[in-house]
């Protein structure tokens, strides 16, 4: 479906009216013997899946729209409760203290670009509604893709249900060191 824009003060929920794809992907593993195993980030994921599924129930624009909104704010940090976990484990595996660096090298979106390259694109719709939501001059949603915030939230914990129990895509090759502009300068090449 194709957002509608264009209208300012009416209409404004036309594209809130889409029934968002089913995620049965679990949030607990069963583990080794009488172990469970916990997906990462299972507070947000409660809260943002509570929302997802009640959207369908949603009395009005109103309602919705803040459905739309706790999935974008929760489905958010998630993500980037994963993409920390991710970067953790990268930092166990170089001996680079500066945080400059770091961020150079195996920044968040810098790894959420290299190994989740889906999950970058769809979360553009999820920064959109928040930003435009905590903008008070804003008014009407009609050109916000609300589809694509539920998108981004299946894509997370649906396709990536792995990821948040710690398969996570080779980060073999796809990152490399870089040093920060100051650690350059100040250092022999
Ligand atoms: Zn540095």
């Amino acid at each position: 479906m194709t957002p509608v824009s264009g209208g300012t003060d009416v209409k404004t929920d036309d594209n809130l009216q889409f029934v968002p794809k089913p995620i049965d992907a679990v949030g607990i593993r069963a583990g080794d013997g009488s172990n469970i195993r916990i997906a990462f980030g299972i507070i947000q994921r409660t809260t943002a899946l509570r929302a997802y599924n009640t959207y369908g129930n949603g009395r009005d624009w109103m309602e919705k729209l803040s459905t739309a909104y706790v999935v974008a704010l929760s489905t958010r940090s998630a993500d980037t409760l994963l993409m920390q976990v991710i970067q953790d484990d990268l930092v166990a595996n170089s001996q680079n203290s500066c945080s400059r660096c770091k961020e150079a090298s195996i920044g968040l979106s810098l790894i959420r670009e290299r190994l989740f390259p889906t999950l970058k694109s769809l979360r553009e719709h999820a920064n959109r509604l928040v930003h435009h939501l905590d903008d008070p001059k804003n008014k009407g949603v009609s050109g916000l893709n609300i589809e694509g915030v539920f998108s981004y939230c299946h894509h997370l914990f649906q396709d990536n249900a792995d990821a948040l129990f710690g398969i996570i895509p080779s980060p073999q090759g796809k990152f490399h060191y870089v040093k920060c502009k100051k650690c350059r300068e100040t250092s022999n090449p």
